[in-house]
Formats: structure tokens, C-alpha cells, sequence
């Protein structure tokens, strides 16, 4: 697939990355409605947020303005900016784990900084319209927060040369963590939250409770930022267990 990429025009590469990203709009749809019927003894919102017809148009300019980017990514991959190298599973799980990790990391710096009142007033309150979520809370955002999460992206790809494996796996581990933190129901176990390690992924209620409080939980797959810098919700591990 890498070769057929590769060789493709960049007309042919649209293409490709609009079905792929339209793919995966869909599929988390799916998945957050199935967790909402699967764990619906497990909700933390009571209901979810209505969908109306502008977060529905913001949605899928996010799934276009997604393609965009991934084509920026592809035109640097071709031109050798981007390097995708081949790895065992060791190799491409430590690339998963260390992209999750940074990525985390920029996210968190830029969500805080999002939170500024400025930036929340002109950016940012968009997507803080959903006080409880719905499925597709995850796409409703601002144009700039679609691009400045994949010029993150296309920035760490520039400095660490990723296994393909490993980037596909951050890529699924991504849309993952997004569909559980707006799927309005805790499916992850109690007993997670006295696992070392295993305490700190973000789960549901981590970012349900940012929508609730926005002055907390800006982290995306971990607790780990939030903690260092004071900013967990100090009712989450009760949330959490009371959730799960
Ligand atoms: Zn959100
Ligand atoms: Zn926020």
C-alpha cells in the first residue's frame, strides 16, 4: 500500500485520504453509539447532547479539513521530510507508546493554552458547546483545532522517523481514546484505578469531566500531564470508580 502511495497523484491521494477519514467518522460514530447500548448501566450523563445541524456541518468540515492535513503529511512523506521505516512489533510498540506519550504532552500544552480566555472565546468554545457529549462531540470542533492537531502530528513525524506499524497503531489508538471520551459511559473497570501504570490512561470520565469542568482534565490519553501540573479533578478517582 506504502509503494501504491507513494506513486500516487495528488488528486488520487485526496481521494484516498477523504474515504479513509469519512471511514473512520463513521466507524466512530458506530462505536460510541455500541458503548452507549453496551454500558448504558454505566452512563455518566443522564442523556446525551442533542445534534443539531451546525456541529453536524462543523463535523464534517473537520472530517474533510482531517484529509487536508493527512495530504500535507503525504506531500512531506514524498518529498522525504516525513521517514517511515519498518520495525518488529518491539520496535513499532515503543514508536505507538513514545508518539502517545508526546503527543499527550502537546496536546495537553496546547488545551491549556486553548483555555485561555481569548483563545477560548475565539477557538475553543466551539466544542465546549456539549456539556454532556454525543457521538459526534469528537469532530465538533474549531477549523484551527482540526489543523493544529495535525500540525502537531505532522511536526513530531518530521523529527522521529516512526515505524509504519507504530503509526498506524497511535492513529487507532487515537480515534479510540476519542470516541471513549465522548461516548458518555464508563467501560473501563473499577479496579483499573488501583493498577500502577494502568491508573493513569485517560479514561471516559476523565474527559467527560472536562466538559463538565473545563478548569481540569486537559490531558488526552493519560492522566499523567494533569498530574504533574495539579490539574486532575480531585473528585475524579470517585467519579471513576462510581462510573465504572
Ligand atoms: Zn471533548
Ligand atoms: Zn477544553
Amino acid at each position: 500500500m506504502l509503494e501504491a502511495l507513494r506513486t500516487a497523484t495528488a488528486l488520487q491521494t485526496a481521494g484516498f485520504f477523504l474515504v479513509a477519514n469519512l471511514a473512520i467518522f463513521g466507524g466512530s460514530i458506530v462505536l460510541c453509539w455500541a458503548l452507549g447500548v453496551m454500558f448504558k448501566g454505566k452512563r455518566i450523563f443522564d442523556r446525551w447532547e442533542p445534534v443539531r445541524s451546525v456541529e453536524l456541518a462543523a463535523a464534517f468540515s473537520a472530517v474533510i479539513l482531517n484529509a487536508a492535513v493527512s495530504v500535507g503529511g503525504w506531500c512531506l512523506w514524498t518529498r522525504g521530510w516525513i521517514e517511515l521505516r519498518d520495525g518488529g512489533i518491539l520496535r513499532s510498540v515503543i514508536d505507538c507508546l513514545l508518539m502517545v506519550f508526546a503527543m499527550d504532552l502537546g496536546m495537553y500544552v496546547f488545551h491549556r493554552a486553548a483555555h485561555h480566555p481569548v483563545m477560548f472565546r475565539v477557538i475553543h468554545r466551539f466544542h465546549h458547546r456539549h456539556e454532556a457529549t454525543n457521538p459526534i462531540s469528537l469532530f465538533v470542533l474549531h477549523p484551527l483545532e482540526v489543523i493544529g492537531f495535525g500540525g502537531l502530528m505532522i511536526l513530531f513525524l518530521t523529527l522521529y522517523p516512526m515505524s509504519l506499524a507504530g503509526l498506524i497503531g497511535y492513529l487507532t489508538l487515537n480515534v479510540l481514546f476519542g470516541t471513549l471520551g465522548h461516548a458518555g459511559v464508563e467501560p473501563f473497570p473499577a479496579f483499573l484505578s488501583r493498577l500502577p501504570v494502568l491508573r493513569l490512561i485517560g479514561s471516559s470520565t476523565f474527559h467527560a469531566e472536562h466538559h463538565e469542568h473545563p478548569r481540569y482534565n486537559f490531558g488526552f490519553y493519560t492522566l499523567f500531564w494533569d498530574k504533574l501540573f495539579g490539574t486532575l479533578d480531585p473528585d475524579y478517582e470517585r467519579r471513576f470508580r462510581q462510573g465504572s
